[in-house]
């Protein structure tokens, strides 16, 4: 056959419309969705002949079972959830591919009733006249930082943004050319910095720099110097960063406001709990540093957000910006937020309900039962895999504590007749997916990141894939 005659032997929709398995489809499944379907699968079935070389049509033939099965199955993918919960066994905590930071069991109500319901989002009650939306959260955050004033955008590279456009437009920003960082996704402090107006003018070297160096560069235009928290790398060996203490102190004998942005934005002192020090908005802020700005889901443990604190007087300035409008966060995230900053208020409960925290401050013991638990279920339900309890290390993710590792105890699996790869692909293909890692030809599930809530899951899935 040749290609005219094939293409015009393909099934018009109206016959697709009509084959059993499509009838049935139609009735679950609105018949527009279904109909757009058959119209795109046919569409590629379509391109697809045209593509093929004159040689491979002769013996070819439409089939119509195969184009039936693929609008069956695009329908149904179609409808389904495509952005979905899934078990997260990389022990990375703050996994940016797979949302960064959970919201606490705890604020689950808090955040639906604002979600679904009418809310004072921008009500002063006590007035009854306008509000505004950031008065939710600005005496919790000033209560925990101690800031003069804060103010809450969308992420933190909004807020970098925001911080610039407002306070060194058209102006000369000094930073350290070892700050020069990128944070991911060809994401790029210089770049943030051009965008927003301000002029960058780095100083110093990648593994040094020193108080002169911003000294003997700052001019007449001059708006601010910055300081940009390195949090997704460490340079190591022989280097030198200006203090935090020096370098305020410098603003303020010539009179520019000091900036910095802190990226993971930690309230809370992770040494108390066995991780590294990592400096904590409120000893910013205490330093003296005029604007500090940090992400919300980062270690903080909450939404998607950009914190602002610091002088009020920048701050009211940056309200003005129209920027703060178009990066103005949502009542999702206020409420998740809100909440979020609720459970700070009391120390002793805070690395038991923001999960982020919990997660990271879990010892080895306790991860150590909880894999004692999923490997007594998994060994007794797939006899097939082999299965075994291993030390390793979780990494904080996030670009947060480059070198932090976390001991922790994992789940390796692996079978004897299907390979790593295919297992780790199987697991993933789940319909509740399972993200894992390989190492050393095993399939590792990092029992850290892995709540109780998920053993069996893991199991049920695990039990689902066939060995041929
Ligand atoms: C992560 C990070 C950002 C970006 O924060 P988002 O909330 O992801 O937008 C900016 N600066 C630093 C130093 C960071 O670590």
């Amino acid at each position: 056959m040749n290609k005219k005659n094939i293409l015009s032997s393909l099934p018009s929709v109206d016959e697709i419309l009509n084959n059993d398995k499509i009838i049935s489809l139609i009735k679950k499944i609105p018949r527009i969705v279904v109909v757009n379907n058959i119209r795109t699968c046919l569409q590629n079935y379509r391109n697809h002949i045209l593509k093929m070389e004159e040689s491979a049509l002769i013996n070819f033939h439409i089939d119509k079972n195969f184009l039936v099965n693929e609008i069956v199955l695009k329908s149904k993918s179609f409808i389904e959830m495509n952005l979905k919960e899934v078990i997260n066994g990389t022990g990375v905590v703050l996994h940016t591919n797979l949302g960064r930071s959970l919201l606490s069991d705890e604020i689950k109500e808090q955040v639906w009733a604002v979600a679904s319901g009418y809310s004072n989002l921008e009500l002063n009650l006590q007035t009854g006249k306008r509000g505004s939306r950031y008065s939710h959260v600005v005496d919790i955050i000033k209560f925990l930082t101690g800031a003069e004033d804060a103010l809450v955008v969308n992420n933190n590279a909004a807020a970098v943004l925001l911080v610039l456009g407002s306070m060194a437009k058209n102006k000369e920003v000094i930073v350290s050319r070892g700050q020069l960082v990128e944070i991911g996704g060809s994401f790029r402090v210089p770049d943030v910095m051009e965008q927003s107006g301000a002029k960058l003018v780095d100083v110093g070297t990648t593994n040094k720099t020193h108080l002169w160096d911003y000294e003997q560069t700052i001019g007449e235009d001059t708006a601010a110097l910055l300081k940009v928290h390195t949090s997704n790398y460490k340079i190591l060996g022989f280097t030198e960063e200006v203090d935090l203490k020096d370098l305020v102190a410098l603003g303020k004998r010539n009179n520019i406001p000091v900036i910095e942005d802190l990226g993971s934005g930690v309230l809370v002192n992770l040494k108390k709990y066995g991780l590294t020090y990592e400096p904590t908005v409120q000893e910013s802020v205490a330093l003296g540093v005029d604007i500090v700005t940090f992400s919300g889901d980062k270690l903080l443990g909450g939404p998607q957000a950009g914190i602002i604190v610091g002088n009020k007087k920048w701050i009211d300035k940056m309200k003005k910006n129209p920027l703060t409008r178009a990066f103005r966060i949502d009542k999702l995230t206020m409420a998740a937020l809100e909440a979020t900053l609720k459970l700070y208020l009391k120390e002793d409960e805070m690395t038991k309900k923001v999960p982020t925290l919990k997660m990271l401050t879990e010892t080895k013991e306790s991860i150590s039962k909880r894999a004692d638990e999923l490997y007594a279920i998994l060994k007794e339900n797939n006899v097939d895999f082999s299965i075994e309890i291993k030390d390793d290390y979780s990494q904080v993710g996030g670009g947060s504590l480059p070198l932090e590792k976390l001991p922790t105890k994992v789940i390796a699996i692996k079978h004897d007749n299907l390979s790593v790869s295919k297992l780790e692909e199987s697991l993933r293909g789940y319909s509740v997916p399972i993200i894992t890692r390989i190492q050393e030809e095993q399939v590792i599930i990092d029992l850290r990141t892995v709540q109780e809530k998920d053993y069996h899951v893991i199991n049920k899935a695990l039990n689902h894939i066939i060995v041929k």
